[in-house]
């Protein structure tokens, strides 16, 4: 194999699901293809979660001797405090008819979650164009907030965008002047999972801000 490819290789592994034994965990953050009887899988390695999902079927039916994989998703870094959704809901709120954004990050090493606002290039009601943070060394973007002013909470065309090449949660507030509405996704590398809710602890103590 060329220079290149052995990188490639390297960087972005495609791997055999063993029949007798659980498939060797990844050794870091990354990706990797596994390749399974029932599919080709994508993992997805980050401190805060893992993630498996089925990338695509085969096409004809054929025995591939390999083991079988399973969708999962795993949450290392546990319950997103809720205290750090309403911080967000008042930042969204003062910052009323504009739009605004923030990070949820977690660190690795102390398990602490902390909110980090995005500074705005421009920012105005409808749009919101912002410079990525610097995190500190351990950490790693859990979710990424943005308010819609007074509209309603969802993914729009820009948000698709956006969210492309994360991993990530994606957090949208809308209607910012009351108990505002939610829109939340898992962004895993283009595919979007939208959240039939949010947590319960999330809506109970975003219901109890007094307005
Ligand atoms: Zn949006």
């Amino acid at each position: 194999m060329n220079p290149v490819d052995n990188v490639l290789q390297g960087s972005f592994p495609s791997v055999m699901v063993p029949t007798r034994e659980l498939v060797a965990p990844m050794s870091g953050p990354g990706e990797r293809l596994l390749i399974a009887s029932n599919g080709v899988f994508l993992e997805i390695d980050r401190p805060w979660i893992r993630l498996v999902r089925r990338l695509g079927s085969f096409d004809w039916h054929t025995p591939v001797p390999y083991g079988q994989a399973q969708e999962l998703t795993e949450l290392r870094c546990g319950a997103i405090p809720a205290v750090l959704v309403v911080e967000f809901a008042r930042l969204a709120r003062a910052a009323l008819p504009n739009e605004v954004g923030a990070w949820i990050v977690w660190d690795a090493v102390t398990g602490r979650f902390r909110m980090e606002r995005l500074a705005s290039l421009s920012h105005g009601p409808g749009h919101l164009h912002y410079e990525r943070p610097q995190l500190r060394e351990g950490e790693w973007l859990v979710v990424d907030c943005h308010s819609h002013g007074h509209g309603r909470a969802y993914f729009s065309s820009t948000d698709d965008r956006d969210d492309l090449h994360d991993v990530k949660l994606a957090l949208v507030l809308g209607n910012c002047d009351r108990t505002p509405s939610i829109a939340l996704r898992l962004c895993a590398k283009g595919r979007f999972e939208v959240q039939a809710g949010a947590p319960a602890h999330w809506l109970s103590a975003l219901a109890g801000e007094v307005v």
